[in-house]
């Protein structure tokens, strides 16, 4: 295993001060360790988690080589050449579990943006007394945009969130953690061989949750109670003009529709009558459109992260740079594999444990290849 910096770096680096797991203490697991706290319904924050993969990494003895940044893989005769900023590593086969998380995506939009703006991504995002005084336009609204929206409102500063597609959840439904339902429901489970639209789950914006003491939601009805104001989707810009889509009850009553889409759902698995739903999103009668952004001092782009493969060479990324793989075998690329990426395999395969699964269906996969690969 080769590893850029230590054992859990991300973790380490590229996350703010405040944030906890949005997913409850029990589903912390990896293969053969779990969470064993006494609060499995809690948030883990984030030195514990750090505590816990290191933890992870000593119980299966994993042969990390920390401080070992891989510059290329490229292929040869036998498989692949690593090249990396220690030596060079010959391999039949290859695992990238480099994170799905390492580069914000940022639209071309921010070029057009005046100078006198600040901007910032989550990657580099830490506290709010980082930003300087004034006005924030954030961008995005899910899990990452509104948990930083809140972060801000709560430190007193002026907020303003462009919303575009998300996905609305409670943090609790009748007495049980949303999470909870959605494993007992086996939605977490569904494969990727089984959905309808697999390029389109794999591009479904995180969850409007946020994992804190005392349970609570966080959507946009809780940002607005705070004083946030809501726009659409972030258009363009022109000059100091910054204009938003016209269409955001829309997105809002879609995202009110899909959620009571699945709490129905929940209500008939449980061949019971519903808890209380959540309130609709109130968004006001013709939202702004256009904003002079003269009024605002930083934009955070909360507008989604995406993988770097700066140092693969090879033919296996589509035109939007993304990996070409089948449940996380590369495509046109015999011994070379995927983990940790959005719906790699199931549902649950973006989150921490969702990599079980899918590592003991690739490891049988590189077992087989391996050996029939020294048979040839
Ligand atoms: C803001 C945020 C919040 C999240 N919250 C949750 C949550 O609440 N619950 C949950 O289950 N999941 C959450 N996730 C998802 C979680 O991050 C992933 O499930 C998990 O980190 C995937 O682990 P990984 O090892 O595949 O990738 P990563 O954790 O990203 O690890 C990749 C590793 O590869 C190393 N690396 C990268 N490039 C190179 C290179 N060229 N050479 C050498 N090493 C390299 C990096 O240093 C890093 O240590 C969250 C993600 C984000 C971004």
């Amino acid at each position: 295993m080769l590893e850029r910096a230590g054992v859990a770096n991300t973790w380490k680096t590229e996350r703010w001060d405040s944030l906890r797991l949005l997913t409850p203490n029990w589903q912390t697991r990896l293969p053969g360790l779990a969470y064993d706290g006494g609060d499995p319904d809690g948030f883990m924050e984030i030195p514990e988690l750090i505590g816990f993969l290191e933890r992870y990494a000593e119980h299966i003895d994993a042969p990390v080589r920390t401080r070992t940044t891989v510059t290329s893989v490229s292929p040869d005769a036998d498989g692949y050449v690593v090249e990396t900023d220690d030596g060079t590593w010959e391999a039949g086969a290859v695992v990238i579990a480099s994170g799905a998380f390492n580069r914000a995506r940022v639209p071309a939009v921010a070029t057009a943006l005046p100078d006198r703006l600040d901007q910032i991504t989550p990657l580099d995002y830490k506290r709010p007394d980082q930003l300087r005084p004034g006005r924030v336009l954030v961008v995005g609204a899910s899990a990452t945009g509104i948990q930083i929206a809140d972060e801000l409102l709560r430190s007193g500063r002026e907020v303003t969130v462009a919303v575009g597609e998300h996905v609305r959840m409670p943090r609790t439904y009748r007495g049980r953690d949303i999470m909870w339902w959605l494993d007992r429901i086996g939605r977490l489970d569904e494969r990727y061989d089984e959905v309808d639209d697999l390029v389109r789950a794999r591009h479904v914006p995180s969850p409007q949750l946020v994992g804190t003491a005392d349970h609570a939601d966080l959507d946009l009805n809780a940002l607005t109670a705070n004083g946030a104001s809501l726009v659409g989707r972030l258009g363009a810009v022109n000059g100091t003009t910054a204009s938003f889509s016209g269409s955001l009850r829309n997105v809002c009553t879609l995202a009110d529709l899909k959620l009571k889409r699945l709490l129905d759902t929940i209500d008939q698995f449980e061949g019971s009558d519903g808890g209380p739903r959540p309130a609709p999103t109130r968004v006001d009668e013709h939202p702004a459109v256009m904003l002079d952004l003269e009024g605002f001092d930083t934009v955070l782009w909360a507008t989604g992260f995406r993988a770097d493969y700066s140092w693969l060479e090879l033919p296996v990324l589509d035109r939007k740079g993304e990996i070409r793989h089948d449940g996380g075998v590369v495509r046109d690329a015999p011994g070379l594999y995927r983990i940790g990426l959005n719906f790699l395999r199931r549902r649950k395969s973006s989150f921490i444990h969702g990599a079980e699964d899918d590592a003991r269906d690739l490891v049988e996969h590189l077992e087989r290849y391996l050996v029939a690969s020294q048979v040839a």
